[in-house]
């Protein structure tokens, strides 16, 4: 199978998912949430990493919700101003936590949370633009989330990766960064890439 260039990719995949209507978001994001929500490992996991979403991104935020109901541990990436592609990440006890921040997201206020020097969440949701059913993922451009997953992380931990079903590629073409998921769940599919 032809490796599919990651620029052209990754531009047809954005313009695709920026036409889609407010309610289209709407339901498939609610069946990715339900499928994430369906996995043993979202239920045991103590401690998860969330994201907030933009640009018609898989809207999350009801695991969001869901985790800190369920007194989950909830961790939000901040992205640092002075050095592109770094995240650091913040605990994060109720939506009030959160600040509009770099690129328009809502990132958790560095004043008023905790920022550990490592964390190591046992469910990690990570956006993409694109993956393949090997886990790759192709991302916005910046590597924030190849850096993150590039550190060792628990033993038993699932990085779950979500996107829509047309999000769902073929062979991505990797570079020696790049890090895989170890689930990904569309609105459609569950795949456990091996
Ligand atoms: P994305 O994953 O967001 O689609 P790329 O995979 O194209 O973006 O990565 C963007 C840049 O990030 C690359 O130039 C790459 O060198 C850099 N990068 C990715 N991971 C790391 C890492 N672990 N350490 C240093 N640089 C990295
Ligand atoms: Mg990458």
């Amino acid at each position: 199978m032809i490796d599919l260039d990651k620029n052209e990719i990754r531009s047809s995949l954005l313009t695709q998912r920026g036409k889609l209507s407010k309610s289209e978001v709407e339901s498939m994001s609610r069946k990715i949430v339900s499928s994430v929500q369906s996995h043993a490992e979202w239920k045991n996991a103590a401690e998860v990493l969330l994201y907030w979403p933009i640009k018609n991104e898989v809207d999350v935020t009801p695991l969001f919700r869901d985790a800190l109901e369920s007194g989950k541990k909830v961790y939000m990436p901040c992205c640092r101003r002075d050095e592109p592609g770094i995240m650091d990440f913040g605990v994060v006890r109720a939506e009030e936590d959160l600040l509009q921040g770099s690129f328009g997201i809502k990132e958790p206020c560095r004043s008023k949370c905790e920022f550990p020097d490592a964390i190591s969440p046992d469910v990690m949701i990570i956006p993409g633009v694109g993956f393949d059913r090997k886990g790759y993922r192709i991302g916005f451009g910046g590597g924030y989330y190849d850096r993150f997953l590039a550190h060792p992380q628990k033993a038993g931990s699932l990085a779950v990766g979500v996107c829509y079903y047309f999000q769902l590629v073929d062979n991505i073409a990797v570079e020696e960064w790049d890090k895989p998921v170890q689930l990904i769940c569309t609105d459609k599919d569950v795949i456990w890439p091996k």
